[in-house]
């Protein structure tokens, strides 16, 4: 019984300290205070440089921290792929939450063209788009070993299963791709590089690649109209190394 009122009495003072809380941003001044009745987004929550931070901002002029940086908590995806995907254990949970409500709303599959990538991969990736297109070319769709997106375990090439478009701008007019542009925010994922933004991220129009930022970030983004995280946080233009 003691205990039982001891909970009641810890509940209630949790009650008052949220109360307080609310009533603490009532009387904020105008300028801190929001336009909605609910707390202002807090950019500052998580870091945007931590490798590891589910908002980190890699992009050429970001390299990721260590360069060689891995991931602690990757985990194989299970879902149907191309090359076998590894992700962060979040970001896995979401691609396979999203990729089972796509099939649900349509009927169609998409599947994991590529994921998790460390360095030494990302390294002979490049080089082969190197080898294919020149250095200059090759450096608007491929990320140098150390810069990728792909090495944070956060990002994922994604594609029409059976293959359609794959890693081609077409995917955007795919059922996949219109699908993802549309509810991707819902699981907590972007469109990294979206079009008219090379000069901003410092890659072209790329319909399959979406990264994970969570829930929360994603739905931010989304209300407020940002395409990029560079444009959200601030950190400036990365169009060139
Ligand atoms: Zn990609």
């Amino acid at each position: 019984m003691k205990s039982s009122v001891r909970a009641i009495l810890r509940a209630s003072a949790g009650l008052f300290v949220a109360a307080t809380l609310v009533g603490g941003l009532a009387v904020a001044p105008a300028s801190a205070r929001s336009i909605h009745s609910q707390a202002e987004f807090d950019k500052t929550r998580n870091s945007t440089t931590k490798a590891s931070s589910a908002w980190v901002v890699v992009n050429k002029q970001n390299p990721l921290s260590p360069k060689s940086y891995v991931p602690k908590d990757l985990v194989s995806v299970p879902v149907d792929y191309v090359y076998a995907p590894k992700l962060r254990k979040a970001a896995s949970a979401a691609v396979v939450k999203m990729f089972k409500a796509y099939k649900k709303a349509t009927g169609k599959k998409m599947q994991a063209q590529s994921a998790y990538r460390s360095y030494s991969s990302q390294k002979s990736v490049y080089n082969g788009w190197v080898d294919k297109l020149g250095q200059k070319k090759a450096d608007l769709t491929s990320a140098r070993p150390g810069y990728s997106e792909h090495q944070t375990g956060l990002a994922i090439d994604i594609s029409a299963k059976p293959a359609n478009c794959t890693l081609k701008a077409c995917f955007a007019k795919t059922s996949q791709g219109k699908w993802l542009a549309k509810n991707a925010w819902k699981y907590g994922f972007i469109l990294r590089y979206p079009k008219y933004k090379t000069g901003t991220t410092g890659y072209e129009f790329e319909p399959w690649h979406y990264r994970y930022v969570g829930k929360g970030l994603a739905k931010e983004m989304r209300s407020t109209k940002t395409k990029t995280l560079e444009d959200f946080f601030e950190t400036g233009k990365a169009p060139t190394y």
